[in-house]
């Protein structure tokens, strides 16, 4: 009986995505520059078929309509740098960004370790700068926490993280680098650099199939709540693997995902028909860990952090990359090291050309402290600035961690969006979830209330970085307009109210994947 039943009837989803869709709403911002406001779009075969002011006028018949009162659509958001499965994992786990101390982590360690199946906890978001402890918990508290199951909590920026003492005398940490140790050379259970990836990476094995799928399924189905149709996914060998990754890349999934494997590798990449190579391709560190490269030392260090390629290295990649017309995105933070990315793609673009070199669109993750007579010159290589402007609402401002690592002068030159913005450099919004939660209205936001007045942008500049930006950092021309030809990618808000704007539907190549009974129609 449900056989035959399958066989005469498409699924529902098929059926849905097959029907054409005519979206009615009190307004649609198009930024379409001939048609910039329109009341109604009508959407078949994945993409936008027509788009106008009276309903009554659209040419389809037997269309499903839906009214969108009170609700202004959208072309839908991107997030252009994401963790997903770990974001995932976070979202259906233990989220602990909101901690404000260690007693706080451990209650939370506490509470999740009666109610989450599975064996190993593992939690994400705890940022102790600000705590009154100053550190995160020890080795000794979480296995008391965690009552003997192994946890890992990794840190906000996801460059440290934090696990119990029976795991951390069983695994084989203690002669990695980045162990840290108490005055009498006992590791704390803090770990970073590769201590805090292999232990990322033994977590990972450890976790049951069925809560990796759940977090998959979780954080997608999150994102496309929030109006995203587009997630830019940071994968990599560490800590979730190349099986993972390639779960993202060809499952089906409610938002699309673009997939960009860390690893110099680029038969990898072509190996999966991708054009696109590294996100999380480490030219430095973090600021929290005072592993970003800087050109002078750090407030509060000894040191100015390190470049972690070498640039002959680093030029050899880039140059393959461009002639193979692939792009490649780098993990630059630091003045340091976005010199050495900017320098090495010039190299390049004497060997090649610079249209050669612009073609392939080179993206810099992160961006933030960027030498201001750099700008024209990333400008002229067509790089993207893919950009976190939530990382100055957390860490921006007086007595912030920026301004706690490398003094008043340079963090006020953190970030600076309103300069990259004016000399040309496409901006692309993204999340680094889970380092902050994908939420692109409170993106919006943190870039239009920078807290250096001089760094803001204005509210249009900051929505086009959320909707288009992430479209033209994928190198995806047929996306993030609404006009007829177009994917159909969309999302309606509802107007008014305080606060984030609701996300009331979400549209995915012209599939509904969010909001489709909260709708009349
Ligand atoms: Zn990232």
């Amino acid at each position: 009986m449900q056989a035959s039943a399958d066989r005469s009837e498409p699924p529902r989803a098929e059926r849905a995505a097959t029907q054409p869709v005519l979206l009615v709403a009190d307004r649609v911002r198009t930024l379409d520059p001939d048609r910039p406001t329109a009341r109604a779009v009508c959407c078949a075969g994945g993409r936008i078929t027509w788009v106008g002011d009276d309903p009554d006028d659209c040419p389809t018949r037997d269309v499903r309509r839906i009214d969108l009162d009170g609700a202004e659509l959208q072309p839908a958001f991107v997030d252009a740098h994401v963790h997903l499965t770990v974001t995932g994992l976070t979202l259906a786990g233990l989220d602990l960004h909101a901690c404000r101390t260690v007693e706080d982590c451990l209650a939370s360690v506490r509470a999740i370790a009666d109610v989450v199946p599975g064996h190993a906890i593992w939690g994400g978001g705890w940022d102790d700068f600000g705590w009154p402890e100053r550190r995160p918990p020890s080795a000794e508290e979480l296995a008391r926490a965690a009552e003997g199951r192994p946890v890992l909590l990794v840190r906000a920026d996801g460059h440290a993280a934090v696990i119990d003492r029976v795991t951390l005398d069983a695994a084989p940490l203690s002669r990695c680098d980045g162990v840290e140790r108490d005055a009498v050379g006992r590791p704390t259970g803090l770990l970073r650099r590769e201590a805090a990836e292999l232990a990322r990476s033994w977590f990972r094995a450890e976790l049951p199939r069925t809560q990796l799928t759940d977090a998959r399924r979780t954080v997608v189905d999150h994102a496309a709540s929030l109006g995203i149709s587009s997630v830019h996914e940071m994968g990599g060998p560490d800590p979730m693997g190349d099986d993972d990754f390639d779960a993202w890349l060809t499952g089906d999934w409610p938002v699309e995902v673009v997939g960009y494997w860390s690893e110099p590798d680029l038969d990898f990449v072509a190996a999966r028909g991708l054009t696109q190579v590294g996100g999380a391709l480490l030219l430095d560190g973090t600021v929290a860990g005072r592993s970003a490269a800087l050109e002078s030392a750090y407030a509060d260090g000894v040191d100015a952090g390190h470049l972690y390629q070498e640039t002959s290295e680093l030029t050899d990649f880039l140059a393959r990359a461009v002639r193979a017309r692939i792009q490649v995105a780098l993990h630059c933070i630091g003045d340091r090291a976005i010199r050495q990315a900017v320098e090495a793609l010039e190299s390049v673009a004497e060997v090649t050309s610079s249209t050669a070199v612009r073609h392939t669109r080179p993206r810099f993750e992160h961006c933030e402290l960027v030498p201001a007579a750099l700008l024209p010159r990333m400008a002229a290589l067509g790089v993207v600035a893919s950009v976190r402007p939530s990382f100055d609402a957390v860490w921006g401002g007086p007595g912030g961690l920026y301004e706690t690592r490398l003094g008043v002068g340079r963090s006020a030159g953190m970030n600076p969006l309103r300069a990259l913005s004016d000399a040309g450099v496409t901006l692309a919004f993204g999340s680094d979830a889970d380092v902050t939660p994908m939420d692109p209205w409170a993106a919006i936001g943190a870039a239009q209330r920078h807290h250096q007045v001089a760094a803001r942008l204005d509210p249009d500049t900051a929505w086009r970085a959320a909707v288009l930006g992430g479209r033209h950092a994928a190198r995806q021309h047929d996306a993030g307009v609404v006009r007829p030809g177009q994917r159909a990618d969309l999302a309606g808000f509802a107007i008014g109210g305080d606060g984030t704007p609701a996300c009331v539907l979400t549209v995915t190549r012209g599939r509904i994947v969010h909001g489709e009974q909260s709708v009349a129609g």
